[in-house]
């Protein structure tokens, strides 16, 4: 079977030349215009120094030629490094500092900001717009067709993808062809997607949900998609009709519920909609179900390791599970220091086994070698357990991870940053529910004797230097943060005792 993730993806989506994808602006792409564009990306990047091996990184906004670049990257041999739109320019310098890329591409907008950051670790500077503009677009206008992909195996390296790190460090997650390429694999299988198929795709391209579980899923199965350049609720309600197929964060859900116009009329030619990234509330499970007639189905997955677990297609879809490991994905549950395997309804962490998972963290050999079992299971974080009939349900975080919106947010990360405001004593960053977010990063924060600051000012000090989506939405000034016998902030009370605080 085919191992190279490029060439599989070519043939699955040109067999027929049909449209591959459409934008709200009413622009639209066939399959062997997307891949021409995406041979001729290659060409480019090759001629821009590009070789095997090398990473391509990319701060831009969701578009078709975003898609082409990803594809390129691959094509010439490259591994693609999808950056967050949100990350600061200081966020964008440690990632390239990490992962000295040849080339970077970014928006336009953001030149002046990024140029420096290229050139400080020698990459190669172009940019690619949303609407056709920038540097890169030009030269892809202007390449030659007629490229032949290079060859890679595998077990070669195909995307890069960082995740936030507990204790402030960032890790690449190094993915390879064949890892990406039997996800892709069994999801098709597994949600019976086909070319019949037309996928409304309203997530941002630079996490393993838009760019893996739902374009790579799409392509391979030669069916089409409704390209959105973000979750616009009133776009997303005008397309559905169109649709076949929705893949969400559970935001999405909740904004589609606050609509009067989702009806059962509006969503009858869909046929599937699928919800991960984040835990989707069994309130939400049986409202959309009431109102649509359509069980959303909820799958589990992480960077790391692709996707892990699916509620079935034809059977039973039950809320607050995530479902059945996938075909050719082993999971067990183990007690997290020892690693001892755990019987059903017991409660420990997530371990996963199986073509889908990662080769380790770039330049990180001590922390891959800290997540892996000697036997090779690859240890999630998450908490979890698995009922008598086998579904996989999630019960908490090892770490205190916070979903916002469907992105991670680290507490470590924000909280240094606060910590380190001239006045600040200590601080503690949690989660707490939000009925749009999923959680609301949330900060509590204490001062110094005498120091008089106010919660904008807090604001106002860590937003320069962090994504938005992980600023806290609100901050709460305390005496002192409450603490255990052994000195361990508690966390769990925090949550607790400000668990409404986003209750409208
Ligand atoms: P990411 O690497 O950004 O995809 O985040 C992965 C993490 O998201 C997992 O380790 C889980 O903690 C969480 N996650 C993903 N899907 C679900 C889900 N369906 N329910 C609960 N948590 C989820």
């Amino acid at each position: 079977m085919e191992q190279n993730l490029f060439a599989a993806l070519q043939s699955a989506a040109t067999v027929r030349d049909r449209t591959l994808a459409t934008t709200p602006d009413g622009r639209s792409v066939t399959s062997v215009e997307m891949f021409s564009m995406a041979r001729r990306c290659a060409r480019v990047l090759v001629e821009l120094g590009v070789r095997p091996g090398d990473r391509v990184a990319a701060q831009i906004d969701k578009s078709l030629e975003a898609i082409a670049l990803y594809l390129g990257t691959v094509a010439a041999g490259g591994v693609f490094l999808p950056l967050n739109t949100a990350y600061t320019r200081q966020e964008v310098a440690f990632f390239v500092g990490d992962a000295e890329p040849r080339v970077l591409v970014a928006t336009p907008v953001r030149s002046e900001e990024l140029v420096p950051v290229a050139s400080e670790e020698e990459a190669h500077f172009e940019t690619l717009g949303a609407q056709r503009d920038g540097t890169l677009a030009q030269r892809l206008v202007e390449a030659e067709d007629g490229f032949e992909p290079i060859a890679r195996e595998g077990d070669d390296l195909a995307a890069i993808l960082y995740t936030s790190g507990t204790t402030g460090r960032s890790k690449g997650a190094m993915l390879t062809h064949a890892n990406l390429l039997s996800n892709a694999r069994a999801l098709v299988d597994y949600w019976h997607f086909t070319g019949d198929d037309v996928l409304l795709h309203a997530l941002p391209i630079f996490h393993t949900h838009g760019l893996f579980v739902a374009t790579n899923t799409s392509m391979l199965s030669g069916g089409s998609m409704l390209f959105h350049p973000g979750f616009d609720p009133s776009q997303v309600l005008a397309d559905l009709p169109r649709a076949t197929a929705m893949m969400g964060v559970p935001t999405f859900y909740t904004r589609l519920l606050a609509r009067p116009e989702l009806t059962r009329e509006l969503v009858a030619h869909v046929r599937l909609f699928v919800s991960g990234s984040a835990p989707l509330s069994a309130e939400v499970h049986r409202e959309f179900e009431e109102r649509t007639g359509h069980a959303i189905l909820e799958r589990y997955g992480m960077t790391e390791t692709n996707m892990i677990t699916s509620n079935p297609y034809d059977g039973e879809r039950r809320s607050g599970t995530v479902g059945f490991p996938l075909p050719g994905v082993e999971v067990r549950i183990a007690e997290p220091e020892t690693g001892r395997v755990l019987d059903v309804g017991e409660i420990g962490v997530i371990e996963v086994r199986g073509p889908n998972v990662f080769q380790g963290y770039w330049r990180l050999p001590e922390k891959t070698e800290e997540e892996f079992r000697d036997d090779g299971w690859f240890v999630t974080g998450d908490l979890g357990v698995i009922d008598e009939r086998g579904y996989v349900s999630i019960v908490g975080r090892e770490k205190d991870l916070i979903i916002s919106g469907g992105f991670n947010v680290y507490p470590a990360e924000v909280e240094a940053l606060i910590d380190a405001i001239p006045g600040v004593a200590e601080s503690a960053v949690v989660g707490l529910p939000h009925p749009d977010f999923g959680e609301g990063v949330t900060a509590f924060v204490a001062l110094k004797p005498g120091v008089s600051l106010g919660e904008a000012d807090i604001e106002e000090a860590v937003a320069g230097d962090l994504a938005r989506f992980k600023q806290p939405k609100r901050i709460f000034l305390v005496r002192a943060l409450p603490r255990n016998a052994m000195g361990k902030i508690q966390k769990a009370e925090l949550r607790e005792t400000h668990s409404g605080a986003f209750v409208p």
